[in-house]
Parts: C-alpha cells; sequence; structure tokens
C-alpha cells in the first residue's frame, strides 16, 4: 500500500503534468532533442537546434552545394569548383541546407528511428525555399527504395517528404522513376 506521502507526491505530480499539458498541449516537443517547446516554433525545434541549421543562400547555381570561398576567378563560371569539371544530367541543383552532424539527425531520425513526423518538416523546409527563390515546377517526383529495403523499413523517407511537399506546395506527385539495381547505402 502506498504511503499518505506517497500519494500526496502522485496528486502533485499529476497536477504538474497538468500544468505542463497546458503550457505545451498537443505534447508539442523540439524534434531533434524533445526540450518542450512552443507551439509556434518554426520547424517544431527549440532556439538552439534551430541555430544549428544552417541554411545555404548562396548556393552553387549548379549543383546548389553552398560556396565558402567567392573568388574572382569564379565569378564566370557557371557552377563552384566542384561542379566545373564535371557533367550532370540535370540543368539546376538546389539544397536547403548544409550536410552536417546536425542535419544528419533529421535526416538519420526519419530513415533509420521510423521519425516519419520528420517528413514533414523536411517538405516545409524545401517549401520554404522554393518559395524564397521563386522555383516553379510542375511535377514532383521521389527517388524510389529497393523493394526489399522498401519491406525492411516499411517506408520510403523521399516519397513521404514528396507527399507533404505536394500537399504544401499543391503540387502533383507523380510515382515516375523505378529502380533497377540495389544500390549500396549512402548514408
Ligand atoms: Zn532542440
Ligand atoms: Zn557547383
Amino acid at each position: 500500500m502506498k504511503s499518505d506521502l506517497n500519494k500526496k507526491h502522485d496528486i502533485f505530480k499529476n497536477i504538474i503534468n497538468i500544468f505542463l499539458e497546458f503550457i505545451y498541449p498537443e505534447n508539442i516537443t523540439c524534434i531533434i532533442c524533445n526540450k518542450p517547446i512552443n507551439k509556434e516554433n518554426t520547424y517544431s525545434m527549440c532556439k538552439n537546434c534551430f541555430k544549428e541549421l544552417h541554411f545555404i543562400k548562396d548556393g552553387c547555381i549548379k549543383c546548389g552545394k553552398p560556396i565558402i570561398n567567392h573568388s574572382l576567378e569564379k565569378i564566370d563560371i557557371a557552377g563552384c569548383s566542384y561542379c566545373f569539371s564535371k557533367n550532370f544530367y540535370f540543368d539546376k541543383s538546389t539544397s536547403c541546407i548544409e550536410y552536417t552532424d546536425f542535419s544528419k539527425k533529421m535526416v538519420f531520425g526519419l530513415k533509420y528511428s521510423n521519425k516519419t513526423y520528420m517528413s514533414k518538416y523536411i517538405a516545409n523546409i524545401m517549401k520554404e525555399k522554393l518559395d524564397i527563390e521563386s522555383i516553379k515546377f510542375d511535377y514532383i517526383l521521389f527517388v524510389p527504395l529497393h523493394k526489399k529495403r522498401l519491406k525492411k523499413r516499411g517506408f520510403n523517407q523521399s516519397q513521404k517528404i514528396a507527399k507533404y511537399l505536394g500537399k504544401v506546395s499543391e503540387i502533383q506527385v507523380v510515382d515516375a522513376i523505378g529502380r533497377k539495381k540495389k544500390y549500396k547505402k549512402i548514408i
């Protein structure tokens, strides 16, 4: 049997929880570190985590990689030093955030920890980038997952992001790319 002191402690804990739910409704916590946050926080992240996201504002016009050193010689080149000697099968690529240990956490969380809600926030980041740079497009396609990997993971993270991006940008998502071979995991 619980002592009176324990009972009182439980009641006190319940009151605290009700109070916390009132301040942070719908169990709103930072999607990276799980700290409670305000419902209106951008991308559902706490201030500290949000600061760690490095948005690419001045990416290469060809490959989208962040350009660290601008030099006068590079100004006339349609691309950065990385893509200068390369031929791509696309006209232009755009990146939203720098690939750092921190942004990796978001991708890893989505891919390997079943945090499928991350796809919504990643789609929001992409939507903002598309709006800022006034990028117009007709369809959204997603990278397919090999059927064995899809079976193992249970979902295709790229398809999930595409679904949300389609919703917020009101653009049709088309399942039009096939995968012939199972490639080695990139990350
Ligand atoms: Zn956080
Ligand atoms: Zn480049």
